[in-house]
């Protein structure tokens, strides 16, 4: 099953170096959903080929601009391009009025049904969820309220194990109940577990989101043992009283983030517009978290499954 990230935006503030602002799809068995949206947003789709159309859900961390400038765009732009399918919008409830704000002055009314899902950043909650996924906020540490975005796979049922069951002449009829755990007794009284007719499906898959925050251990239990990291490292350590005090992470930190929270693999981003060369910033990350990526614009990282 598909579950992968693409990165349309890594720059921190500005766009500068060919970078762009926060953005990036999320595409989980062909569901596509959008974290962030940046300035460019909109041209950055197009130029890796993503349809905007196909986007169901759009979660926004926060209100500086960098994380969603690019919105009123986009919306704009699957207004006039017919779009008929509803999109659901998740973000700091002052986010609406802006919207609102924009849409009124501008005399649009748009053509889809746009819902506004409204976030809270006092403690982790549920905002969406389906049969195979599960999409939770947790309050960040920021200059200004901030979430970040947590994505669970849904465990998923074992798969019936051909073999024993047609060698056990077993009634296709029972399979969702063997699926579900029940046993079955054969005509002889002999009794097979679930467990001895299935085949276990792979463990549930988890990516976290954390742009913009200070590094602190308040959210080291909200994105626990995930298996991708997206961390923010707008700076490198030497710049650690700077990302103080601006409420940003440096490399080093996102590094750490990712060791202590016991992640499989971490991705780095929302880089300042002081680097133009992003390897230091690997290399200090990678430093105590081998398992280190830049989110590189146009990149797909698989969120793999555990080994
Ligand atoms: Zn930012
Ligand atoms: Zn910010």
């Amino acid at each position: 099953m598909t579950f992968e990230v693409t990165i349309l935006g890594s720059s921190s503030a500005t766009p500068i170096y060919g970078r762009h602002p926060s953005s990036q799809i999320i595409n989980h068995h062909d569901h596509i959903h959008m974290i962030d949206c940046g300035e460019g947003t909109q041209q950055q789709l197009q130029r890796f080929g993503i349809r905007a159309n196909k986007i169901r859900h759009i979660f926004i961390s926060h209100l500086h601009g960098d994380h969603f400038f690019g919105l009123i765009g986009l919306l704009s732009s699957m207004h006039l391009v017919g779009r008929k399918e509803e999109l659901h919008l998740y973000g700091p409830a002052p986010l609406k009025e802006i919207l609102d704000l924009q849409l009124y002055h501008s005399q649009t009314t748009l053509r889809y049904d746009l819902f506004f899902h409204p976030t809270q950043h006092e403690s982790p909650a549920v905002i969406f969820e389906d049969q195979l996924l599960r999409v939770s906020t947790f309050p960040l540490s920021h200059r200004i309220p901030c979430t970040g975005f947590r994505f669970d796979e849904k465990p998923r049922q074992p798969k019936v194990d051909m073999e024993k069951v047609k060698a056990l002449e077993i009634p296709p009829v029972y399979y969702p109940l063997i699926k579900q755990g029940k046993g079955y007794r054969t005509a002889d009284g002999d009794f097979y577990p679930s467990a001895e007719l299935t085949i276990p499906s792979p463990a549930p898959r988890s990516y976290a989101y954390c742009s913009d925050t200070i590094y602190t251990p308040a959210y080291v239990t909200a994105i626990w043992n995930v298996n991708l990291l997206y961390h923010e490292a707008t700076f490198l350590d030497e710049m650690r009283d700077r990302a103080e005090e601006t409420y940003h992470t440096t490399a080093l930190q996102a590094g750490l983030m990712a060791f202590e929270t016991q992640a499989k693999e971490l991705l780095i981003g929302h880089f300042s517009a002081r680097y133009k060369q992003l390897e230091p910033l690997l290399e200090e990350a990678s430093s105590v978290f081998e398992a280190t990526q830049l989110a590189k614009e146009g990149a797909t990282f698989k969120v793999k499954y555990a080994v």
